[in-house]
């Protein structure tokens, strides 16, 4: 099997040693996976069929990774052995349509070289990526459905999503959306006969490997404007939350509430503005300094979790709620707090509550950091956020 892998490769994309496979076998999330028999590092998307086929023989598990950004154990091995398949080989763009206004790149790439290319060039692909954007890659965030930046307005990778190419698991490269047609171009996902992607958006990587993705295109922003508001009352809050999301004009709306409203001309935008502000008074907020909508938003860097304190470990889950049940989310995540304040404290856990808008939803984030290396914290918050999915 190992020779069959390095013959597909070569010798320079295949490691066995054992500080590799450790490596490897840890995402962000507290948890750690396991080892895997070997690290592969494919070029292409041929190589990754003949890697498929070669596992098949011999009913080797294949772990499809991107950069690993993952909070919650995934592109690890989740039980000893198999091929951990790294995939950030693959992280070209093949192609920027104009013409159809899409662009095509190999799944590896990260979403921080398609948005600088794109950007060269006067686009953007609208959601630009989620939390750790600069280093996660395109395949990953469709094969979780990833949401965050510019999903307001544009939804999550999913929505954005044109076509596919991928390996299924019987090492056969299929195309879907038009694409999936010789002739027809990348430019739409339905209507050119029945389109398969869904099947692979938010599969985690079981039904196939990604190996190039298409995205719509926008023009990226001329002009970008932050917004921020203070509420006394949460009912009040979520209520313009959710007329504000309505409307789709901000690319980003946060809880509690600020964003980004970005577009061609100043006019348009602050136009838009006007309306996100009416929107407030209605609801009885009151517009604030945007320095925080901007920190968080304009670099789209989490400076905030450093800021936070002891990032040594972290653990979250991730809850997609229609934006008014926030309430009682929030209300029940208050109560596990409460249940959990003695451990809490003495621990030194530090809870906090992450929400953001995706279109339709709110993405609601309980997280915890825990001091480093501290044993008793880290079960402390496994418990809590077990209960928070449990729930
Ligand atoms: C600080 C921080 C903040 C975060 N914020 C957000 C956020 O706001 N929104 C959000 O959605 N996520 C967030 N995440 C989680 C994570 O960054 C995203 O889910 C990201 O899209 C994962 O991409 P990745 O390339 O790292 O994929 P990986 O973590 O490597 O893989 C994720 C899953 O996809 C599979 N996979 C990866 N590539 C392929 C492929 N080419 N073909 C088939 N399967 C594949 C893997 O097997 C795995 O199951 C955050 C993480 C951190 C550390």
């Amino acid at each position: 099997m190992l020779d069959e892998i390095i013959m597909i490769v070569g010798p320079d994309y295949v490691a066995t040693d054992v500080e590799t496979l450790y490596a490897y076998s840890m995402d962000t999330s507290p948890e750690k996976g396991h080892l895997a028999e070997m690290v592969v590092r494919p070029r292409t998307t041929e190589e990754v069929a003949e890697i498929v086929k070669a596992a098949n023989q011999t009913k080797t598990p294949i772990w499809p990774r991107g950069a690993a950004t993952s909070l919650v154990m995934m592109g690890v091995p989740l039980s000893p052995g198999g091929i951990l398949l790294d995939l950030t080989r693959m992280n070209e763009i093949l192609e920027i349509d104009e013409d159809s206004m899409s662009v095509t790149a190999e799944a590896g790439i990260t979403w921080s070289k398609l948005e600088s290319e794109l950007n060269k060039r006067g686009w953007y692909t609208g959601f630009v990526g989620p939390g750790p954007g600069r280093s996660s890659t395109i395949g990953g965030a469709v094969s979780v459905a990833s949401v965050m930046y510019g999903s307001a307005k544009y939804g999550s990778a999913c929505d954005i999503l044109l076509g596919l190419e991928v390996v299924i698991p019987t090492g056969e490269i299929i195309r879907t959306g038009s694409s999936a047609l010789k002739r027809a171009f990348r430019h739409c996902r339905y209507g050119i006969g029945p389109d398969s992607s869904g099947i692979f958006c938010g599969d985690n990587g079981i039904f196939g490997i990604k190996t190039q993705v298409s995205f719509k295109l926008y023009p990226a922003p001329e002009v970008t404007r932050f917004i921020q508001y203070g509420y006394k009352n949460l009912d009040n809050l979520l209520g313009c939350l959710h007329e504000m999301a309505s409307y789709r004009l901000a690319s980003d709306l946060s809880f509690p509430l600020y964003g980004k409203v970005e577009g061609p001309t100043e006019k348009l935008v602050d136009a838009e503005v006007e309306l996100l502000d009416k929107i407030n008074e209605k609801h009885g907020g009151r517009k604030t300094n945007e320095s925080f909508a901007r920190m968080i938003l304009d670099e789209q860097i989490y400076d905030f979790f450093p800021i936070a304190g002891r990032m040594g470990n972290f653990g979250a889950s991730c809850n997609k709620l229609p934006i008014k049940r926030t309430k009682s989310f929030f209300d029940f995540f208050q109560n596990v707090l409460k249940e959990h304040a003695v451990g809490i404290q003495k621990h030194e856990v530090l809870p906090a509550w992450y929400a953001f808008i995706s279109q339709n939803a709110i993405d609601v984030l309980p997280t915890f950091a825990i001091p480093v290396g501290n044993k008793e914290a880290y079960e402390l918050q496994t418990t809590i956020v077990k209960i928070i999915l449990n729930s």
